[in-house]
């Protein structure tokens, strides 16, 4: 009995040292396959790529699966198949590839709804060329990006009926370019279609690359007060928060690549030069009055929070040419406004009154690029970490 008692101590110590892997989860995004595996600690692996057939081995030391194999159908677009085997002292997990893919790799720390994750990006050859520019029709179209906050591994804030901010600011952003798009001589775009995370620094090169008019961040706050409500408008500042509400809100979302994921390597993004049309003081004014038209249109909607457009050091604002403003929609730790904010007439208001914003300053500043650009042709250079 007595021996018994410290075999079965001895397996569960044993035990204990093993990092378990509950579950495979796959993102695929336009440029991306995200593999994530979710481990009961911090993981210690190895990943090793090989040819005929391509594939990428990846053996996570002290490892054992507890998981199912994810489903052919949601694959995507480079993997053919995962497999895996169970050795004395690790799991090596087998993706059979497509065709040749560059791969990154790296851990994540747990966050309020995932624990230890090790993160493999497949990139097929397409993504890694760089993206052309589609130049705007010059004076016909004035162009919008709509960014969705957060999305993949980043749920953003949690209501307290379980709504992810990820979902939910995804459907806003959808109808707004819905609406935009209905309005003559307006088109928008979205940063993310779908769910998966895209860097910060990323979703601004995008509307770079398009040569967008504006930026529009769509965003929904939380709050540990449950009583705590309404709409609040940001624009970025260059040295400081005008409050300390805005600069906590700014640290917040800035900490999204922490959650969502973004190897070291892109910080690197950062430092991407861009011919800018106009200066960072410009841009600031001019954000700070499309956010005070969208303000003052969703003063129809509900309740606004301060007394005005709030700024502080947000990533995804530095959109160098660009206006910019990040709009909080609600509080989804607020039980009513949740309620409210998951509803597609709410919603629908929104996006109207946001709309009328948007259309007020592209009356004010009808796209003129010619003119843009001989006012600013010496405003040129990196934003770097400016005004963070
Ligand atoms: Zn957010």
């Amino acid at each position: 009995m007595k021996k018994l008692f410290f075999l079965v101590l001895f397996l569960l110590s044993a035990d204990a040292f093993a990092v378990q892997i509950s579950d495979i989860r796959i993102w695929n995004s336009p440029e991306r396959t995200r593999l994530v595996f979710d481990a009961s600690a911090s993981v210690k692996y190895d990943l090793i790529l090989l040819s005929n057939p391509e594939r990428v081995a990846i053996d996570i030391i002290k490892g054992k699966f507890f998981g199912r194999v994810p489903s052919a159908s949601s694959l995507g677009p480079h993997i053919k198949k995962i497999r895996y085997g169970l050795h004395v002292d690790k799991v090596r997990f087998v993706v059979d590839l497509r065709a040749k893919v560059a791969i990154k790799d790296f851990v994540l720390k747990p966050n309020q709804i995932y624990g230890h994750r090790l993160v493999v990006d497949l990139e097929g050859s397409s993504a890694a060329q760089p993206k052309q520019k589609k130049p705007r029709p010059n004076g016909k179209e004035f162009l919008v990006v709509i960014d969705a906050g957060h999305g993949g591994e980043d749920p953003g804030a949690i209501g307290s009926r379980k709504t992810y901010e990820k979902k939910l600011v995804l459907q806003v952003a959808k109808r707004l370019k819905k609406s935009l798009d209905a309005q003559p001589g307006i088109r928008a775009e979205l940063t993310r279609k779908g769910d998966y995370y895209i860097p910060l620094r990323r979703r601004t090169q995008i509307a770079v690359d398009m040569n967008a008019n504006l930026f529009i961040s769509v965003h929904a706050d939380s709050f540990t007060r449950k009583s705590a409500h309404g709409i609040s408008v940001f624009a970025l500042s260059e040295r400081g928060a005008t409050s300390e509400r805005a600069r906590l809100i700014a640290n917040r979302e800035n900490l999204s690549d922490l959650m969502g994921g973004v190897e070291l390597e892109n910080k690197e993004d950062v430092l991407v030069k861009v011919l800018a049309d106009l200066s960072l003081s410009e841009q600031i004014e001019r954000s700070l009055d499309l956010g005070s038209m969208v303000r003052s249109q969703l003063s129809n909607v509900g309740k606004l929070h301060g007394n005005g457009v709030e700024q502080a050091g947000f990533v995804v604002l530095k959109t160098p040419e660009i206006p910019s403003i990040l709009v909080e929609l609600g509080f989804i730790s607020n039980p009513k406004e949740e309620k409210k904010l998951n509803t597609s007439s709410y919603q629908k208001k929104l996006v109207r009154h946001i709309t009328r914003g948007v259309v007020r300053y592209a009356e004010k500043y009808p796209w003129n690029q010619d003119q843009w650009r001989t006012a600013n042709s010496d405003a040129s250079g990196s934003w770097g970490a400016k005004g963070r």
